[in-house]
């Protein structure tokens, strides 16, 4: 039994196939997202832009961050653009890894993503940043640089402060500006962005009365805030002489203690239009612009934003989680945007508007804003997608949203399991031409997502499932079984020569997980419930207006999520982690600020630093993590959310029936997803592709995926 290991190759990109798909046809009724748009002296080919991301490959892996570019070029956006790109040794956002250009040294790196982007058919834009208090120069060792004398502005809350810039130190801060846009150019970019938004660049500092408390040119009125912006956009116009187009990319909105204001922006827009070429508006903070599906819907930001084109002669670019072509049309048609700006539905799926123009709509594979993509930044990781598993695998590994190697034998494939690993396997292997038999023990398909989409706010991760059954049922040689629950005995029966295991994972019931490593006493008479079951009747039993403890040892979504149901449900629910936040792996997704807000509102009861370390019958036992103090709380019921155990009862089966395979025609059993380690719904989608794209190739001791080297310098033994 191999897991997800298994054949590993070094990575070439598969051969293009089957993509796109015969007989495909020119969409009119979205024609007019793809209408050109004059940009200064380029001109875009449609309306698609791929506004800057993050992306946690940067620097250290330039050449994976230039296919995935070129990628989406291929997919029909008309401008990519780099994630923000670090001007100089004073604006290093260690520990995260973002783009540089320091100094010419960065130009090779920057100019191969440029060189991708091109020849996938698109405008190659650059973010260039100064990240100001946002820096805390790590790796320099630089003060950071601010308006103002104040405590740096970075997530970790590092210990500096940013110093107030003199007027040398603007002048200076203009000089790095201006010779990052002529190595920009160099490297072959068409439109540099000026970045002055979501508290990430000095600009926005500047333009801000919450951090500029200076009493000089550069300080107290609108005008004198946006002073700097306004000279550093007249610089990188200069510099750009009419080479590539400039877009200001804006702050609109910041409802934090003395934000900028409504004002501020329109103030902005109308003072500076004259010297960019196109505007892109964001919002105060990453935070508030990238919010997940369970914050806010598609476009949910519109308000925000109209009304500021008016001001405006140039084009103006936004972003909302587009994924719905009559939403983007709206936006054209009633003057909000002139350009359909996207980062996740770009990730999520980078053939977009490739799939809008040929009439694929069904075909998108619709971002579930779920900001797993963005804990790959957040992690200092390559970027991965929970809907488009080739995400950051397009060099490292070879793969390709569309594109997948035909199949290479007639070999079938059992697929054990309808959820996210499953559907993907079969769905990869259907599209390769492989004949899957999909089987599925219960009446529903899609497994834990089929079951947490029911969930508060989580029934756009639905999409996961219904992606993947809409590309299934479009292929006749894969069947699928409802109400089939796979024994050992049928896959010995079956017709197939190839059999993976997807059967997932159940949550334990025992309180074991990170803080506990043995189970807790639990009294016979206490009720004790697991996520699991959330979805079935014990819910529904607990009666009314209990009082509820969950345990959430897991500190991912999920243990919030079930505190949010249970407080809907009119429960008294106290919410114990051993974290000093509730759910606070989701620092990682942008989501950790909005989840305390909604569970305090809610009238959850959050208790930090605390453990479950007893379960009686109306009553728990609780510790202070760092003392060890108990004390009891009283509780009609215990939800644990602590950890979970892989189904393999099947795997161990087969495994202890291996001798019996090859007399039933079985060549290899595999094992995936949650039934191999229980993780992510982005790990087990993950894990079905790469099933599918290893199927039928030789076992190999190659390293599974490409990395890119670190280039020597010269040694030398001084001092
Ligand atoms: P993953 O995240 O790895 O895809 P899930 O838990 O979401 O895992 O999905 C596993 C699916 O496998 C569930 O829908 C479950 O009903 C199904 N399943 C579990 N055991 C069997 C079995 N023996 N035969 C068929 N289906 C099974
Ligand atoms: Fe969308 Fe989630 Fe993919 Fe990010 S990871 S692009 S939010 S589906």
């Amino acid at each position: 039994m191999t897991g997800d290991g298994g054949a590993t190759r070094a990575a070439e990109p598969p051969p293009r196939h089957s993509w796109p798909p015969a007989g495909t046809v020119h969409d009119r009724r979205f024609d007019v997202l793809f209408e050109p748009v004059r940009l200064g002296p380029v001109q875009t080919k449609n309306r698609f832009v791929q506004v800057p991301h993050c992306n946690g490959m940067g620097y250290r892996d330039p050449t994976a961050q230039a296919q995935m570019r070129r990628i989406k070029a291929e997919g029909g956006w008309s401008v990519i653009c780099t994630e923000q790109v670090e001007i100089h040794p004073t604006s290093d956002i260690t520990p995260f890894i973002e783009l540089r250009l320091w100094d010419d040294g960065d130009i090779p790196a920057l100019a191969r993503i440029a060189e991708a982007i091109h020849d996938g058919g698109a405008l190659a834009a650059i973010e260039l940043a100064h990240n100001g208090m946002n820096a805390p120069n790590l790796t320099s060792r630089e003060a950071p640089l601010g308006p103002h004398h104040l405590p740096v502005t970075t997530w970790a809350n590092d210990p500096v402060q940013a110093r107030m810039m003199s007027k040398s130190d603007i002048a200076e801060l203009r000089g790095w500006h201006r010779a990052a846009v002529r190595r920009a150019i160099r490297a072959g970019y068409d439109v540099v962005y000026v970045y002055a938004g979501h508290t990430l660049s000095v600009l926005h500092h500047f333009l801000s009365p919450r951090f500029n408390h200076r009493s000089d040119e550069y300080g107290g009125s609108s005008e004198n805030r946006s002073r700097l912006l306004a000279e550093i956009l007249a610089d990188t116009r200069e510099e750009c002489e009419g080479r590539a187009a400039v877009v200001c990319r804006l702050t609109v909105a910041d409802d934090r203690e003395g934000g900028i204001g409504r004002g501020d922006t329109e103030d902005a827009v109308a003072r500076l239009d004259h010297l960019t070429d196109a505007w892109d508006f964001v919002l105060g903070t990453w935070e508030s612009d990238s919010t997940t599906s369970r914050f806010s819907a598609e476009n949910e930001r519109e308000p925000l934003i109209a009304g500021l084109k008016a001001l405006s002669a140039k084009p103006v670019i936004g972003v909302g989680r587009f994924t719905s072509p009559d939403t983007m049309v709206a936006q054209v048609r009633s003057g909000v945007l002139d350009l359909i700006g996207a980062a996740r539905p770009s990730i999520a799926d980078p053939f977009l508007p490739w799939k809008i123009e040929h009439g694929l709509v069904d075909d998108i594979r619709e971002c579930i804003g779920c900001n797993i993509c963005v804990s790959g930044d957040m992690t200092m990781s390559p970027i991965r997608c929970t809907q488009n598993p080739s995400m950051g695998e397009e060099w490292r590994r070879g793969w390709h949203p569309e594109r997948i190697r035909p199949k290479t034998s007639d070999a079938s494939v059992l697929v054990v399991g309808a959820g996210p690993a499953g559907l993907e396997a079969a769905s990869s292997l259907g599209r390769r031409g492989y004949r899957v038999v999909l089987a599925e023990a219960g009446r529903t398909l899609g497994g834990r997502v089929a079951r947490e989409a029911m969930l508060p706010s989580l029934a756009t991760w639905r999409r996961v499932v219904d992606h993947r059954l809409f590309r299934i049922s479009g292929y006749p040689h894969v069947e699928v079984y409802r109400e089939s629950e796979i024994e050992p005995d049928d896959v010995l029966g079956a017709d197939v020569t190839d059999v993976v295991v997807a059967t997932g994972a159940t949550w334990r019931a025992d309180g074991v997980g990170r803080w506990h490593a043995a189970p807790v006493p639990i009294d016979p008479g206490a009720v004790v419930l697991t996520p699991d079951d959330l979805f079935g009747p014990a819910v529904d039993h607990l009666g009314r207006e209990r009082r509820i403890v969950v345990f959430d040892d897991d500190h991912y979504y999920l243990g919030g999520v079930v505190a949010e149901l249970l407080a809907g449900r009119g429960h008294r629910v106290r919410l114990v982690t051993p974290a000093p936040l509730a759910s606070a792996w989701t620092a990682h997704t942008l989501e950790i600020d909005a989840i305390q807000r909604r569970l305090l509102l809610a009238g959850v009861d959050v208790a930090p630093s605390r453990a479950v370390v007893a379960v009686g019958a109306g009553a728990v036992r609780t510790c202070c993590v760092f003392t060890g103090r108990e004390q009891t709380e009283e509780a009609d019921a215990v939800v644990l959310v602590t950890a979970r155990l892989p189904v393999d009862g099947l795997v161990a089966g087969l495994e202890a029936r291996r001798s019996e395979w090859s007399g039933h025609g079985i060549r290899s059993v595999r094992c995936i997803g949650d039934a191999w380690a229980p993780g992510t719904i982005a790990a087990a989608v993950w894990a079905g592709r790469r099933y599918a794209e290893e199927f039928d190739e030789q076992p190999s001791d190659a390293e599974p995926f490409r990395r890119e080297y670190t280039a020597l310098a010269p040694y030398s033994r001084v001092p």
